[in-house]
C-alpha cells in the first residue's frame, strides 16, 4: 500500500475508535482536540513499520535521523516487510510507545504536557508529511515537525493510555493495509514458515501462502492499483469528515 494511503487508514482508524461524532464509533472517546492531535499522531505511526529499508520515502523524511534509523531498524528486522510488519514488531512499537507515554510534565498554565509523545510525534510527523507531500525540503520538514510535535504535546488526550492505542491502532492499520496487497507480510517474523512445494499447485492457497513465507490476502491486487485508490477514497473522506468535525466541535467550545 502507498504511504499517503497508510497515513489515511491510520487517521481514519483513530477517528472510527476516538470520537463521537456520527458514524464513529467513539470506543474511546477523547476531547475534540484529543481526536485532532490523536489523529495526526496515528497517521504517522501507520508509517513506522515503513522504516525498515534505508532506501525508501519514509528513511528520507528527516535526514539524517531517519536514514541512521532506517538503516538500523533494515539490519534488526532482516529487511524490508519483515520484523516491522509482524506480530512482535507491532508488539515492539507498542511498548515503546507505553514507555514514552509515561513521559509527561505539568507546567504551569498548560496543564500536562506529553513530553515523551511529543519527541515521538517529531519523527511520525515526519513521516506523514513526507507521505502525503506536504513537507518540501528537509529544513521545512524538520521545522514542520516540530512545530505540529509541539502542538501534540500541548494537547494530546488527557487519558494515560492513548499514545500506546494510538501507535498500536497505526502499527495494525499499516500492517492490513500491506497484508491485503499481493506481496503480503510476514506476520509472525521470526518464524519463517515456507511454503511446501505441493502446495503451490494448490488455488487460492497459493495466493495467500507466499514461497518466502509471507501471508497475503491480496484483496488490493499490488500496491498502488485501482482497487487501493477506489478502498482509499472514502477512507480518506471518512478521516477528513472525522477531523473537520473533531475542529468545528474545538472552536464552538472556544467561544
Ligand atoms: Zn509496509
Amino acid at each position: 500500500m502507498m504511504g499517503g494511503h497508510h497515513a489515511a487508514c491510520g487517521a481514519a482508524a483513530w477517528v472510527a475508535v476516538a470520537s463521537t461524532a456520527p458514524f464513529a464509533l467513539g470506543w474511546y472517546p477523547v476531547s475534540p482536540l484529543g481526536v485532532l492531535t490523536g489523529a495526526l499522531v496515528t497517521a504517522g505511526a501507520a508509517l513506522l513499520p515503513d522504516l525498515d529499508h534505508r532506501s525508501g520515502t519514509i528513511a528520507n523524511s528527516l535526514p539524517p535521523l531517519t536514514r541512521v534509523l532506517a538503516g538500523w531498524i533494515e539490519t534488526i528486522s532482516g529487511g524490508h516487510r519483515r520484523g516491522t510488519h509482524s506480530l512482535l514488531g507491532a508488539a515492539v512499537f507498542i511498548l515503546t510507545a507505553i514507555w514514552l507515554g509515561l513521559a509527561t510534565t505539568d507546567v504551569p498554565e498548560f496543564g500536562d504536557i506529553a513530553v515523551g509523545a511529543g519527541i515521538l510525534s517529531v519523527l511520525l510527523m515526519g513521516f506523514a508529511l513526507k507521505s502525503l507531500k506536504l513537507a518540501g525540503g528537509p529544513v521545512q520538514s524538520w521545522l514542520l515537525a516540530l512545530g505540529l510535535s509541539c502542538f501534540i504535546a500541548v494537547n494530546a488526550p488527557q487519558q494515560h493510555d492513548w499514545l500506546p492505542i494510538a501507535v498500536g491502532l497505526g502499527v495494525l492499520a499499516h500492517l492490513a493495509g500491506d497484508l491485503i496487497t499481493t506481496g503480503g507480510i510476514m506476520l509472525l517474523w521470526p518464524l519463517r514458515l515456507k511454503r511446501p512445494r505441493p502446495f503451490a499447485r494448490v488455488p487460492g492457497l497459493r495466493e495467500i501462502w507466499k514461497p518466502g513465507g509471507c501471508l497475503a490476502i491480496p484483496l488490493l491486487g499490488g500496491t498502488g492499483s485501482r482497487r487501493e485508490w477506489a478502498l482509499l477514497v472514502p477512507v480518506s473522506l471518512y478521516a477528513i469528515y472525522g477531523v473537520t468535525d473533531a475542529g468545528f466541535r474545538w472552536l464552538a467550545g472556544l467561544f
